[in-house]
């Protein structure tokens, strides 16, 4: 294995999943939901491959997703030309792959802010480009991680080339608020950085908060490319239909490096998720009704089972603080507990590069049946 690769072996997330199944476990690891997406949309998948759209799609995706994709993102005040400034990807782990093989190299500096998913720095390190790292900083009173814009300010470096910003954010929950967006974006300006976008989890946000892309902000149209992806939004991760946008220079530097990797994709499911962000918003709308409801039955089960539950925003995830109960190891207790009580979960600490200040913060999942929810709650009882 090459050494730049050598850090990477393994995810933790096929490690939980496994360890989940193994052990017969409630599996609130790895971040996938158990129910099925839009029935329109999954009869336009089956049309699809019965009418015989079977064969390689167009490179840059079939044209009536990436209409439908630059439509979508107009209810932002964003405007993309879909057939220069939208790329559609095998899920947004390949946007991301790509964007950081075409715009980043060795002599660059990418920043990235932990916790971050960790796809983010695996392809740092393929693209040759060296991460620099800030943490969320946690907010005293609320708990929140909120993004620390002095650490960004003091992390860049004249070699500082690409900042990737995670809002909704995995694996805290945190939804970006506009200012925080604004500080970032002004930091992005007066440095001339790229920036990279992992919005993922746009539509799953709580409480009437509302999604800010950073690219919809003064000064950054020009230098942002924005990720999306169906998985999220219409309850198919198995799919891997994602997207980005952006300026055409950039979409390109990413296609560059996209063609290499998978050359195009899953072509019956990119008509189905075109209808799908056509007709299924109001489909999205009631999946954020009840993932926020899903939210709370996990914070209410876990705040009572005696975890240090953090506010969560959006996203599938809620964090926890493990020292209420005893625990120290984060990493320690997520190994043992499908053993021990039957439930799955993941540590935090391994999305960071300093494990030593997330040890006590474990991830949960909660995108899973009410039922799931509760019997998980019920085995982490077991835990005082
Ligand atoms: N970014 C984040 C923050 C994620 O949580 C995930 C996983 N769902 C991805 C990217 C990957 O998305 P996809 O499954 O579309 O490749
Ligand atoms: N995005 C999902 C999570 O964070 C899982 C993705 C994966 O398995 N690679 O749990």
């Amino acid at each position: 294995l090459t050494p730049r690769l050598q850090p990477f072996t393994s995810t933790i997330f096929a490690e939980m999943t496994a360890l989940a199944t193994r052990t017969g476990a409630v599996n609130l690891g790895q971040g996938f939901p158990d129910t099925d997406g839009p029935a329109s949309m999954l009869a336009e998948a089956q049309n699809a491959i019965a009418s015989g759209i079977n064969q390689y799609p167009p490179g840059p995706g079939r044209p009536e997703l990436r209409q439908a994709i630059a439509e979508h993102r107009t209810r932002y005040g964003t405007h993309f030309d879909p057939d220069t400034e939208v790329l559609v990807t095998v899920g947004a782990t390949e946007a991301i792959a790509s964007a950081l093989l075409g715009l980043a190299g060795p002599g660059d500096e990418v920043l990235l802010i932990e916790p971050y998913y960790d796809s983010y720095a695996a392809c740092v390190a393929l693209s040759g480009a060296t991460r620099r790292v800030v943490p969320l900083a946690e907010d005293p009173e609320t708990g929140r991680f909120a993004p620390d814009i002095d650490a960004m300010r003091a992390a860049i470096t004249p070699n500082t080339r690409l900042i990737l910003i995670n809002t909704p954010h995995n694996p805290t929950g945190t939804v970006f608020t506009r200012s925080e967006l604004t500080a970032i974006a002004e930091l992005c300006v007066e440095h001339d950085l790229i920036a990279v976008t992992d919005e993922v989890y746009e539509d799953l946000i709580f409480d009437g908060l509302s999604h800010v892309p950073l690219g919809s902000l003064p000064g950054m149209a020009e230098r942002t490319l924005t990720i999306s992806s169906a998985g999220k939004m219409f309850n198919c991760t198995g799919w891997k239909i994602g997207w980005m946008c952006g300026p055409a220079e950039l979409v390109a530097a990413a296609k560059a490096a996209k063609q290499f990797l998978t050359f195009v994709g899953g072509a019956p499911f990119q008509p189905a998720v075109a209808h799908a962000l056509r007709h299924e918003g109001a489909w999205v709308a009631d999946l954020r009704t009840q993932l926020q409801s899903k939210r709370d039955r996990l914070v209410e089960g876990l705040t009572e089972a005696g975890f240090g539950v953090r506010p969560s925003q959006g996203t599938y995830f809620v964090c926890a603080d493990v020292r209420p109960l005893g625990f120290t190891d984060g990493f320690q207790l997520c190994r043992e507990l499908p053993e021990r009580i039957g439930v799955a979960a993941v540590p935090v600490q391994v999305f960071t590069d300093t494990p030593e200040n997330w040890q006590h913060v474990v991830r949960f999942a909660f995108c899973k049946k009410d039922e799931v929810l509760d019997e998980a709650v019920a085995r982490l009882h077991k835990l005082i």
